[in-house]
């Protein structure tokens, strides 16, 4: 009794800080299925670690765990708080907690040194700390079917949080943490940041500049995230997350930006921005775009990267033309540049084994210029034979709402299921060719599409109907 008193009030307090009091009734009756988790986290004023405080109730499947295994090494001061105050330690990389064990509390502070990998970074912009959620919200071993998990924040006076979600007050302080920040990677950063916050067609879009970047007027970050929005929502019509959330750090790879998206919580991208960059710039370039297409599809397995990143390769043109960013005639030159170039810079191996081979070889424009000429055969097949009623946007659509969230999804299975929407094989077939072909034969295609032809005159092409489906602007399929 003692031990189910101690925690129903630390639940109480940290899950319902707005309402304890009209939900206290709810609260002592017996949970129902499902797991609870309730978090305060407190970041110590030089930013160099965060204190967590973390109520549990319902199963753990064995313990708790970080989002990425190296986060591991950042906890310090692990203890139980409740049913028993004692110390805890973890076992080969996870927090152990007996299976009979169905409800505690317990603390540990995460050590905010700089370091990790992309999607567990912690590093400091200035007076910014940026720290993935990977690191800092330790969750069941195995996701539970039914989860419900609320986040106290409490951060130093003039400091503010730029996370994938939404807070549910004014001040920024108490979080309900959607499902999928535990079945993804997400970004988050901590500091004295101005946050842009706009709403773009029942979208939430917000972004943090850390760091100064002498060529952006912050005035035009605005226009430029509702552009993105904009851009990525040209498939079907609809923004493929439930909101928009941009870091934007100083960085990228000499004349170009890079990114880096995560889908936990919503659409989470890492942009890193050459100093070079204006806000006009910015709205025009194709990193943005082509993280964005990347939510498109379900989360696909890393071997099968030349599905992913062909994707968004080949949407981060489409969308763009269809935005009116760029014109649908500098789409498809960008394109037919690309894959001629790039169609020269693979090792010989078919396009599926360049893909598993890809951080070996470094063949990557050929895995993602591969996986685009892919796509495009087959979105251009797949409206030749149904007389423009099938398109992969339309299949993509349908795709998403089946997405399961988790785990993450092979290329051969959503192609398989590709053809059984569309009643097709095309893209069995394209499967099929990607193990054999090192590179999609796609010249034929491009030059019926009108890819050599001037600005002035590309009606003339075998394929121009289609090609203005694809790219011309609003003419996505609903
Ligand atoms: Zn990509």
């Amino acid at each position: 009794v003692r031990r189910g008193g101690l925690s129903l009030w630390l639940a109480c307090s940290l899950l319902s800080l707005a309402s304890c009091g009209s939900r206290q009734a709810s609260v002592a009756t017996p949970p129902a299925a499902g797991t609870t988790l309730a978090y305060e986290a407190t970041l110590q004023r030089d930013l160099s670690a965060l204190d967590v405080k973390l109520c549990f109730r319902g199963a753990m499947f064995g313990g708790l765990t970080a989002g990425r295994a190296e986060a591991m090494t950042r906890l310090r001061g692990l203890r139980w708080l409740a049913p028993e105050p004692q110390a805890l330690t973890q076992v080969g990389g996870r927090i152990p907690i007996a299976p009979a064990q169905r409800a505690g509390c317990l603390a540990y502070t995460v050590d905010l040194r700089e370091g990790g990998s992309l999607s567990a970074l912690v590093t400091r912009v200035g007076d910014n700390l940026v720290a993935s959620p990977n690191v800092w919200l330790l969750r069941p071993l195995l996701r539970p079917l039914s989860l419900s998990a609320k986040l106290v924040l409490n951060l130093p006076e003039g400091l503010r949080a730029s996370l994938p979600f939404a807070p549910l007050d004014l001040e920024g302080k108490l979080y309900a943490l959607p499902d999928s920040v535990f079945a993804f990677d997400s970004h988050a950063a901590f500091g004295p940041f101005v946050e842009h916050v706009v709403d773009e067609a029942g979208v939430r879009a917000h972004a943090a500049l850390l760091g100064h970047f002498s060529a952006i007027d912050p005035r035009a970050i605005d226009s430029w995230l509702r552009g993105a929005v904009r851009i990525a929502s040209g498939s079907d019509g609809r923004f493929p997350a439930p909101a928009l959330h941009v870091l934007v750090l100083p960085g990228g790879g000499g004349d170009e930006p890079f990114g880096s998206v995560a889908r936990g919580g919503g659409a989470s991208v890492l942009l890193f921005v050459p100093d070079s960059f204006d806000a006009g710039r910015l709205s025009r370039d194709w990193v943005l775009p082509h993280e964005l297409s990347h939510l498109l599809l379900p989360f696909v397995k890393h071997e099968d990267a030349w599905l992913a990143e062909g994707l968004a390769t080949y949407y981060q043109e489409v969308l763009r033309a269809r935005a009116g960013v760029i014109p649908a005639q500098e789409a498809l030159a960008n394109i037919a540049q690309a894959l001629r170039s790039a169609q020269r810079e693979g090792t010989g191996r078919s396009l599926c084994d360049e893909s598993r081979a890809m951080h070996q070889t470094h063949a990557y424009r050929a895995v993602y210029w591969g996986g685009a000429a892919a796509l495009l055969l087959a979105d251009v097949a797949l409206r030749k034979e149904s007389a423009g009623k099938l398109t992969l946007d339309g299949l993509l659509t349908r795709i998403r709402r089946e997405d399961r969230m988790t785990p993450e999804y092979g290329a051969r299975e959503l192609l398989a299921r590709m053809d059984a929407l569309s009643g097709s094989q095309t893209f069995s077939a394209l499967a099929a060719r990607c193990e054999v072909e090192p590179f999609p034969d796609f010249e034929a295609t491009l030059r019926a599409l009108g890819a050599d032809a001037t600005e002035s005159a590309p009606e003339g092409a075998e394929l121009s109907a289609i090609r203005a489906q694809i790219f011309a602007p609003q003419a996505f399929s609903k």
